[in-house]
C-alpha cells in the first residue's frame, strides 16, 4: 500500500466576514483590516467535496470563503480579494475532474491546475521509510491536493441519485463501492418518493 503524503496546512479567515464587490471583475473581499485574521480549524479532508458541491454561483462562493477562508493568498489581502469568477470556475473544473474519474475516461478534457506546495521529506521510523510532507501555498492548492489524495487512496467519487451531491464510496469511506446514495436517509427518501410517484 502506497504511503500517502502528509499534508500540513494552517489557514486564516476574517472573523468580520467577507463581501462581494460591485461592478465588473467582482471580488470576494475581507471586511476586516490587516492583522485581524483568526486561525481556521484543521482541514478534515472533505472540504474539496464541499467546494465542488456548493460553489456553483456567487452566493455559494461567498458562503464557502466565509466558512473556510479565502481561496488564494491574494484573498487574504484586504486591498485585493479572490476573483469570484475564478473561484466558481475552479469548482466547475473540479466537478469536471470528478465526472471524468467516475466515467473512468479522462480524455483531453480533463484538466487539473498545477498545485503550488512546499514539499519536504522526513524519515518515519513507524513505516521505516521516507514520508513526504506537503505544505500547500493556499486553500485552493490544499483542495486540489485533497483531490489527489482521494484518487491515490482508490476512493470512488459518485453522485447521489437523490440530492446530486458528490460523495466518497469504497473502502474506508463508510459507503460501499458502487453505492447510489450519499447517506442512508437519502436512500430511504428516494425509494419512498419512487413508490409514491410510481
Ligand atoms: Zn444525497
Amino acid at each position: 500500500m502506497a504511503q500517502l503524503p502528509i499534508v500540513e496546512f494552517a489557514w486564516m479567515r476574517d472573523p468580520k466576514g467577507y463581501r462581494l464587490t460591485e461592478g465588473k471583475q467582482r471580488r470576494i473581499v475581507r471586511n476586516g483590516p490587516f492583522g485581524t485574521e483568526v486561525a481556521c480549524p484543521p482541514l478534515t479532508g472533505e472540504e474539496f467535496r464541499v467546494f465542488a458541491n456548493t460553489v456553483t454561483d456567487e452566493g455559494g462562493a461567498l458562503d464557502f470563503v466565509t466558512q473556510y477562508g479565502p481561496l488564494t493568498q491574494a484573498g487574504r489581502d484586504p486591498e485585493h480579494g479572490d476573483y469570484v469568477n475564478v473561484v466558481i470556475h475552479q469548482a466547475l473544473m473540479m466537478r469536471q475532474v470528478f465526472d471524468a474519474i467516475a466515467a473512468q475516461n479522462g480524455g483531453p478534457g480533463i484538466f487539473v491546475p498545477s498545485i503550488d506546495a512546499h514539499v519536504t521529506a522526513f524519515w518515519d521510523p513507524a513505516v521505516k521509510n521516507l514520508r513526504w510532507l506537503f505544505t500547500p501555498n493556499s486553500l485552493l492548492d490544499a483542495l486540489w491536493l485533497q483531490v489527489g489524495q482521494t484518487v491515490t487512496r482508490g476512493v470512488q467519487l459518485r453522485i447521489c441519485e437523490h440530492c446530486g451531491d458528490w460523495f466518497e464510496a469504497g473502502a474506508g469511506t463508510g459507503r460501499r463501492a458502487g453505492a447510489r446514495f450519499c447517506c442512508h436517509q437519502h436512500q430511504i427518501t428516494h425509494n419512498s418518493l419512487k413508490r409514491s410517484t410510481g
